[in-house]
């Protein structure tokens, strides 16, 4: 078990804030996890490879970690995988053994244990359609747990996990069911059948496609590495049909996703772009010059920096369409 003291999270977000927690503890086994979760006290943040989160100030509590690792092959093309398994690296695993229904999510930041919290999707796919049970261990008593798909309850980017069993549980291993049935794959989605076609490709495979979703990404979405990030900064505002209506007629050009007979969903970054933000600063944060929904640190930007540049923007969305946009992001 790996167990410091002072420890700078650097390395564990992808904003690339340089703050510090109290104690950072790692398990790398189920043994391990269950001795963390007994003995664990507030405060404490469970992160993964911190893709989705952004730190503001010091955490003056525990930090818990997973570094279990392992891609298991089990029967059917299910595989069990630590949920310290870097996401991509179980992706290129599946595509590696002619496994399909992972690949529209190739290049996905962050960890196994936060894709059953956070159901990632992308391209048309969301992981909710792969997992069959998540294995955790419940904090404070140390009891083993395998939840069941249906138990975690999955919506669009939610679970039960950021909710009543929010900070509940240390996730040890995912089951996700694949498939060898390559009529399954989703090539409709997105500029994946334009990409495909420009370059030559008819039916692809899982790795053909795993590899046009990684060019596509990698155009639009800024490397963490290069320039800190978090993906999407905020959620895309759900209106209520009446308010809706009224905007479009203000702004014909205005896109728009069908929720409900009540509800219609409209993209942040489109209203974000309209406020004439796309691709300007505020001091050291940013918002990408791509993907007006996505803010980045230029350099040195503290989780302030970024703050501030959130509040001003969501400020400048409120007043030219009296819309409120919430983070995404998990802000600490
Ligand atoms: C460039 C970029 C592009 C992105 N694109 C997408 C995208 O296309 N689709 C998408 O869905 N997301 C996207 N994201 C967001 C992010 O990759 C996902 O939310 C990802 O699942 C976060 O994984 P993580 O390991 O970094 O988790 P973290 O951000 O560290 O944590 C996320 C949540 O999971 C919980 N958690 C993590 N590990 C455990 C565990 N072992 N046990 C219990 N709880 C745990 C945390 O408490 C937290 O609530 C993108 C992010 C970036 C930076």
């Amino acid at each position: 078990m790996f167990n410091v003291t002072d420890y700078s999270l650097l390395a564990h977000n992808t904003f690339g804030i340089d703050a510090k927690c109290g104690r950072f503890v790692e398990y790398s086994t189920v043994e391990e996890a269950c001795k963390i979760a007994c003995m664990l006290v507030e405060p404490y943040l469970l992160i993964g490879a911190g893709s989705n989160l952004l730190l503001t100030q010091d955490f003056d509590g525990t930090v818990v970690h997973s570094s279990i690792k392992g891609v298991e092959p089990q029967q059917n093309s299910r595989i069990r995988c630590g949920s310290g398994e870097i996401w991509d690296e179980v992706v290129a695993w599946c595509v590696d053994h002619g496994y399909y229904g992972a690949e529209n999510l190739s290049l996905i930041p962050g960890e196994v244990g936060a894709s059953a919290v956070q159901n990632i999707g992308a391209y048309g796919a969301e992981v909710k359609d792969l997992i069959v049970s998540v294995e955790a261990v419940e904090i404070g008593t140390g009891k083993l747990c395998v939840f069941s798909r249906e138990e975690c309850q999955y919506g669009y980017r939610d679970s039960r996990f950021k909710h009543e069993w929010k900070n509940k549980y240390l996730i040890t291993h995912v089951v996700y069911q694949l498939t060898n049935d390559d009529s399954k794959k989703t090539t409709e989605y997105g500029n994946i059948r334009s990409e495909l076609e420009r370059r030559g490709i008819e039916h692809p495979t899982a790795a053909e496609l795993r590899e046009v979703v990684i060019a596509i990404r990698e155009f639009k979405l800024p490397d963490p590495k290069e320039m800190g990030n978090a993906g999407s900064f905020f959620m895309n505002p759900v209106v209520s049909r009446e308010r809706f209506e009224a905007l479009l007629a203000q702004y014909p050009d205005m896109p728009h996703y069908y929720i409900d007979a009540d509800h219609e969903k409209i993209p942040a970054g489109w209203m974000i772009d309209q406020c004439g933000w796309k691709g300007r600063s505020l001091g050291r944060a940013g918002v990408h010059d791509k993907q007006a929904l996505v803010l980045v640190n230029r350099g040195g930007a503290t989780g302030a920096d970024i703050v501030a540049l959130c509040q001003q923007i969501q400020h400048d969305v409120r007043e030219k369409f009296g819309i409120d946009i919430h983070p995404e992001v998990n802000i600490i």
